[in-house]
């Protein structure tokens, strides 16, 4: 039996569903070797209970936990971070170099997710972002390997949804810990065709090019599995990262098509996100009712919208030398 909230996969890793948003959106990886312990993200600072009660349900003790993982600064995957090294003493902070002055000091951090968010809607999303103090981070650049009591983890700088990502290579289950780079694979589409992938534009750094050549960064790997933040294993890896490719193509290309700017043009880019994701939905076997697909998909079109508007924004201004 175990943990209603917890999916166990081989190789000694743990899907923790952190309870963000709804069932099955944001997850959280306990990865053990050993006596010893790692998470990867945290989900927020409300998730980091359901996190110590995985501890306390494995009777790992808080003190053998060495690592805590963000695999980038987004607050559904690290917001909890620093609530979570305040209540683990031995534990450090692996960090993207271009993440960890915003884990250390996260003033701006939340500054730019209340502007996506409101003032309102951040608090009760993400509660508080505690700091975590500089002589507990250390800095993951590319090519960082960490030994997790032997296990060796590898970190891969995964620009392309974020700057500040990298993700992880865990050898022993050949799979990487993606976060947000593998895109978005919800359970509720999974069909007899296997998931459905898509990609998330999270503003204010999507960038296509940069994203294709990360997945050829990271398929040099031959992963057989992907643990996707958004939400839980994948595998089928060839053909979900083709299909990933397709939908940033396909983002993109909506954000370069639609002719209007501001609000309207924010609305009408999600409408052909919609669209487009509905049209592949039904393509892939998926019969779910309308109206609960597009509230699955909601948030994730929402903020898709906003990405694209700030990057087609960023790539007027380069083309008219702008700043
Ligand atoms: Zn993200």
């Amino acid at each position: 039996m175990t943990l209603k909230y917890c999916t166990e996969l081989p190789e000694q890793i743990v899907c923790i569903d952190t309870g963000y948003g709804r069932d099955q959106l944001d997850a959280a990886y306990l990865v053990r070797a050993g006596e010893r312990a790692a998470f990867i993200d945290t989900g927020t600072y409300h998730c980091v209970p359901r996190l110590l009660g995985v501890l306390d349900y494995y009777g790992i003790p808080r003190a053998h936990v060495d690592y805590v993982i963000p695999t980038h600064v987004h607050l559904d995957h690290a917001g909890g971070a620093g609530e979570l090294m305040r209540q683990l003493p031995q534990a450090r902070l692996i960090a993207h170099p271009r993440a960890a002055p915003h884990l250390i000091d996260p003033s701006r951090l939340i500054a730019g997710t209340s502007a996506v968010y409101g003032e309102a809607g951040f608090r009760q999303r993400f509660g508080e972002v505690v700091p975590v103090s500089a002589e507990r981070v250390i800095e993951a650049p590319d090519g960082f390997t960490l030994e997790l009591d032997g296990r060796p983890l590898v970190f891969v700088d995964s620009p392309g949804h974020a700057r500040h990502h990298f993700c992880v290579y865990d050898a022993r289950s050949r799979g990487f810990f993606a976060g947000d780079t593998f895109g978005v694979s919800f359970r509720e589409f999974d069909t007899e065709k296997g998931a459905f992938i898509f990609a998330t534009t999270t503003p204010p750094q999507f960038d296509p090019d940069a994203w294709y050549h990360t997945l050829e960064r990271l398929l040099a790997h031959a992963p057989q599995r992907m643990y996707v933040t958004h939400f839980g294993c994948v595998e089928e890896v060839a053909r979900l990262a083709d299909e990933l490719r397709r939908s940033i193509r396909e983002f993109s290309d909506i954000a370069l098509e639609v002719a209007s700017v501001g609000e309207a043009g924010r609305a009408r880019m999600a409408e052909r996100m919609f669209e487009s994701l509905l049209q592949g939905l039904r393509a892939h076997g998926c019969h779910l009712p309308q109206a609960q697909t597009r509230e699955l998909l909601r948030l994730d079109v929402e903020l898709n919208a906003q990405g694209l508007d700030v990057w087609r924004e960023r790539r007027r201004k380069a083309s008219t030398g702008e700043r």
